[in-house]
């Protein structure tokens, strides 16, 4: 056994380093959060084979003394917090005062530096306590340049992806940094290229997001900025339609600092819970801003995490404020894709004249509905002038209903021009919603089957059916054991009178069986309302009549969130005769 004794200060560094700078990424992380830390109206990047030839990073910002210059790769020397206090209250990004002296140990490293009442600079190398300064030209700012990361620690290095895969993590890197600043200038320069040139813009903000998310994504955004007491969320989270299959256009920030949280996402989820498939993933930048007293981030070296004084009140806040946001956005139906289409000037051109359309008069109100609800009302043959109605009703939001297309669209004609509604998608909506109002106030009523069915059955199946009968009983099944391989269903939810009984029966049991009978109506509720309204909905193929299309609208009109169905997809569009008419070159 050896003989205790301390290791010496480049050991504790690179031991350090294999927590704080993990890859190249971590790296340009804390190196432009000091650049943002010192003030920097303007920061510079440069990225070569993904950062681990060279990462280097300047800013105008306010830059290091001579004196100081070895203080600042010394392990444990910030100048951004001094007491226990400080740290309760800190605003800056850095405190911990450890990047610099990580990166030291693991890199070869220099740091250059000039204020602005020096004439020139001074530059170090090497890591902390070694080198002196030495002049060296520099505009007022600092650079530090940081090449052949890991070169002295080939375990860490081993553990390196491609260029291009660590190129991708400085870049994303990057991106957080400059989101949340629009009051910086900022460069990427990779290899030879410069893939990223971004102007400040802090009076335009979201110019910002749309200049590193793309136009897409603000069209498909709604704006929100919420307040409550000293709390406040704002910032851009896209509508179910811009969701993604990853989680990589998420980003949250906490008093500036891009955080992923816990809390954070699943008050998020939650709130996109109604509306989003469960395999899709959110599209948001959205900012928190609420006291540094009350939120811990000193939880992790590289403070990704956070901790929250008040979880449960901030939890309700951020759920609350996006919801609000969300059904918002839910209420005023996404234009068709058509629109979306046109180059933004031609819009621009045909919207004052659709705006000029003068909504229609009585008379024309009048023959439309009979056009429309006329032939409902009685077989074409006998269609013949009639008497104008003697109460004139409105037109109804989504109109009335004037055929199908391939049995999967209904056409419906309203003031605006023409609706197209996904049949299935809509009953689905539907279908949900009155689900959640029926299990709110009581049990489901059950509609006993004329002819029981059954089916051959797992025994976990079985044992779930058996074990679960009250819970069963509640969503409107009796489900009972006929042989230990065979269940019998006697009786489905009411509200699902189309539902295949043995898919629908399965999809409960599994849904009980993975999250148990309590969660399933608690925290699970809703999805596994959401499963039974899939099954149980008008699949698309069937064919309506003009009655029932009618019906089915609506039923769409008072039911909350009709402009998507509860997997994320919207239910209908709207196409306006604008719209239709410039598709014509009408008027043009
Ligand atoms: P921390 O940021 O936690 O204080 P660092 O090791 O990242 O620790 O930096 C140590 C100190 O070096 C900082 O507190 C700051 O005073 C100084 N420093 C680092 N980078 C810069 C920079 N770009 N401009 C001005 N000062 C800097
Ligand atoms: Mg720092």
């Amino acid at each position: 056994m050896s003989t205790i004794h301390r290791l010496s200060d480049l050991l504790i560094n690179q031991i350090a380093a294999g927590e704080v700078i993990e890859r190249p990424a971590a790296a340009l992380k804390e190196l432009l959060e000091n650049s943002v830390d010192a003030g920097a109206s303007e920061i510079n990047v440069s990225v070569r084979q993904g950062g681990s030839r060279l990462l280097r990073v300047t800013d105008d910002g306010a830059g290091i003394s001579r004196e100081q210059l070895p203080l600042a790769v010394a392990r444990h020397a910030t100048s951004k917090i001094a007491t226990l206090d400080d740290l309760e209250q800190v605003a800056s990004l850095g405190f911990r005062g450890e990047a610099l002296a990580s990166i030291a140990a693991v890199s070869c490293f220099s740091l250059t530096s000039r204020q602005a009442a020096d004439s020139h600079g001074w530059k170090i190398t090497g890591e902390a306590g070694r080198p002196a300064a030495e002049p060296a030209a520099h505009p007022i700012g600092t650079t530090v340049e940081v090449r052949d990361l890991y070169y002295n620690t080939p375990a860490r290095r081993k553990f390196l992806k491609s260029d291009a895969t660590e190129y991708g993590h400085c870049e994303e890197a990057f991106k957080r940094i400059a989101l949340s600043r629009p009051d910086i200038a900022f460069v990427l320069q990779r290899d030879n290229r410069v893939p990223w040139r971004l102007a400040r813009c802090q009076d335009h903000p979201e110019r910002r997001i749309a200049d590193l998310l793309g136009e897409e994504f603000i069209a498909a955004a709604r704006q929100l900025d919420e307040r409550s007491g000293s709390l406040r969320l704002w910032g851009l989270a896209a509508q179910p339609a811009y969701s993604r299959g990853s989680r990589d256009t998420q980003y949250f920030f906490v008093n500036g600092r891009f955080v992923r949280d816990k809390l954070i996402q699943h008050a998020v989820r939650q709130a996109y819970h109604d509306i989003l498939h469960p395999q899709r993933h959110p599209a948001f930048v959205l900012f928190l801003e609420l006291d540094p007293a009350v939120v811990d981030i000193n939880v992790h070296p590289t403070k990704i995490e956070v901790r929250f004084r008040e979880a449960n009140g901030i939890h309700r806040f951020l759920f609350n404020a996006l919801n609000k946001a969300l059904a918002a956005a839910l209420s005023s139906p996404p234009s068709a894709p058509l629109a979306a289409q046109k180059p933004a000037a031609a819009y621009q051109e045909t919207l004052p004249l659709a705006q000029r359309r003068p909504p229609l008069g009585t008379a024309e109100r009048v023959n439309l509905y009979q056009a429309l609800f006329g032939q409902v009302a009685r077989p074409p043959a006998m269609a013949e002038p009639a008497a104008p109605a003697p109460e004139i009703p409105e037109i109804p939001l989504l109109g009335f209903a004037i055929g199908q297309l391939r049995e999967i669209y209904l056409l419906a004609q309203n003031e605006k021009g023409l609706v197209v509604v996904d049949m299935h998608a809509a009953h689905e909506r539907i279908v949900y919603e009155k689900l959640k109002q029926a299990l709110d106030s009581q049990p489901l009523s059950a509609q006993p089957l004329l002819i029981p069915v059954s089916f051959p059955a797992t025994a976990v199946e079985v044992a779930t059916a058996v074990e679960n009968g009250a819970i069963l009983e509640k969503l409107g099944f009796a489900v009972a054991m006929l042989s230990p391989t065979h269940l019998v269903v006697r009786a489905i939810p009411a509200i699902l009178p189309d539902a295949d009984v043995v898919t629908l029966t399965r999809e409960v049991l599994r849904e009980i069986q993975a999250y148990g009978a309590s969660r399933v109506l608690t925290e699970r509720r809703n999805a596994l309302l959401a499963s039974m309204a899939c099954h149980g909905s008008v699949r698309a193929g069937r064919r309506l009549s003009l009655a029932e299309a009618n019906a089915l609208l609506r039923e769409m009109e008072t039911v909350e969130h009709a402009g998507h169905c509860n997997h994320g997809r919207p239910t209908w569009f709207q196409i306006t005769l604008a719209e239709l008419d410039r598709l014509f070159l009408r008027g043009q």
